[in-house]
């Protein structure tokens, strides 16, 4: 039947309609394609799609810079050749609980470059579907984590030297206290024996002779006493073999790092004023970044609970051309008891404190030529702080 001219005209607007419909949906998928594309490509986790017979079959730019293989060279290639050989058995868990249709997250092991060596990655990978529900191969984002490994591991490593070196320290302390203490009863001792010897050489009894010998064998024993604790405080002082110069920043900010671990989570605020340009000190690191923990968990402890609680780390110089560093917090202060016997051995206000980290700190700024001091901070808080003499000036 022959149609109107109307229809014809409103039947090839509908034609003319869907159409351009159909153009439009098309430029919307090709953009959104390229939109995902761009993405893949400009990712920093590498983005590995792998089919269900094992196989490579997408890999972007930042799996070829992790990697080492460019695109070409893994695409249908066996995804199992990344694993180290030491971690097949874990690829192949991976492998399997994907086939089973679960997803992987943040699985944490080792792959392989192609230059042979090995470093830490985080992976999550997931099943890849088609619109039928088939399942298609799997999708996986790898995270190099070693940065993060090393930095990690590097932390533990000066966390035990800290306490090997805390431990030292300790030691060094009572066997200064001790030869302080034990030299003087000594010395008594054998001023003593030496007395009763001349009294008893004026008599003529023979049993007295054997008697003298004993005495002079006291003394001996004690002036070997002495001998012992001269040599151990000679061995203690012996330790300034560790000096390096060093950037006080760097020292600064590991320290602060280390501190902070245990506090994640906790609402503390730290804010870091360090001073760019600073001259080199001559320290050993180790005990520099004791005496940095020791002032910061203090403040740290007595932050605790307080929802204002603020630390500040601050590094500068002074007018003697001194490196200095200052730790300050807005806690509630030092009382008038504790502040006059801060540095003393066995000052504590705490259930399980020692006492001892003031004094030790004190004493290893004081080897390295600085002084420790502490000043109240207004309304209320703790300020610590300790120069150290800049290398030049020190090796002058
Ligand atoms: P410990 O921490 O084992 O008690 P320290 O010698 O490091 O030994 O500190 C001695 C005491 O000084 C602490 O118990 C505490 O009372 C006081 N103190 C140290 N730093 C602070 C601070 N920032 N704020 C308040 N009190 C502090």
């Amino acid at each position: 039947p022959a149609r109107d001219p109307q229809h014809m005209i409103d039947d090839m607007r509908a034609v003319n309609f869907d159409l351009s419909c159909t153009l439009e949906e098309n430029r919307r998928l090709g953009e959104e394609r390229q939109y995902l594309a761009a993405i893949v490509a400009s990712s920093s986790d590498a983005l590995i799609a792998r089919t269900n017979d094992g196989l490579v079959s997408s890999w972007n730019r930042a799996a070829e810079k992790m990697y080492g293989y460019t695109a070409d060279e893994v695409m249908g290639k066996p995804v199992a050749n990344l694993a180290p050989s030491t971690k097949m058995g874990d690829a192949d868990g991976i492998a399997r609980r994907l086939e089973r249709g679960e997803s992987v997250s943040q699985y944490e092991t080792t792959r392989r470059r192609r230059d042979g060596s090995e470093f830490h990655v985080s992976i999550s990978a997931f099943p890849v579907r088609d619109s039928s529900g088939k399942l298609v191969g799997t999708s996986a984002i790898v995270r190099d984590i070693t940065e993060r490994r090393l930095a990690e591991e590097k932390l533990r490593t000066m966390q035990s030297e800290l306490v090997h070196l805390s431990r030292w320290n300790t030691m060094g302390m009572m066997a200064t206290a001790l030869s302080h203490e034990l030299n003087q009863p000594l010395s008594a001792m054998v001023n003593y024996i030496n007395a009763a010897r001349r009294t008893l050489s004026r008599a003529v009894d023979p049993a007295m002779a054997r008697t003298i010998a004993y005495l002079d064998s006291a003394v001996e024993e004690a002036k070997l006493a002495s001998g012992i604790i001269r040599s151990l405080r000679d061995f203690i002082d012996k330790r300034e073999a560790g000096r390096r110069p060093e950037e006080i920043n760097n020292v600064v900010e590991e320290a602060v790092s280390l501190s902070l671990l245990g506090v994640s989570g906790s609402r503390l605020r730290t804010q870091m004023n360090l001073a760019p340009g600073l001259p080199l000190v001559t320290i050993d690191k180790v005990q520099i970044q004791q005496v940095l923990l020791n002032l910061i968990r203090n403040a740290i402890e007595a932050l605790h609970g307080n929802p204002a609680g603020c630390l500040k780390i601050a590094t500068g110089i002074n007018e003697a051309g001194d490196v200095t560093v200052r730790v300050s917090d807005n806690g509630p202060g030092l009382s008038p008891e504790i502040a006059a016997r801060l540095f003393q051995p066995f000052t504590t206000t705490k259930d399980k404190g020692m006492g001892v980290g003031l004094t030790i700190s004190q004493s290893i700024i004081e080897a390295h030529g600085g002084h420790i001091r502490v000043e109240p901070v207004a309304p209320s808080g703790t300020s610590f702080h300790f120069n150290l003499p800049a290398a030049e000036a020190a090796s002058e």
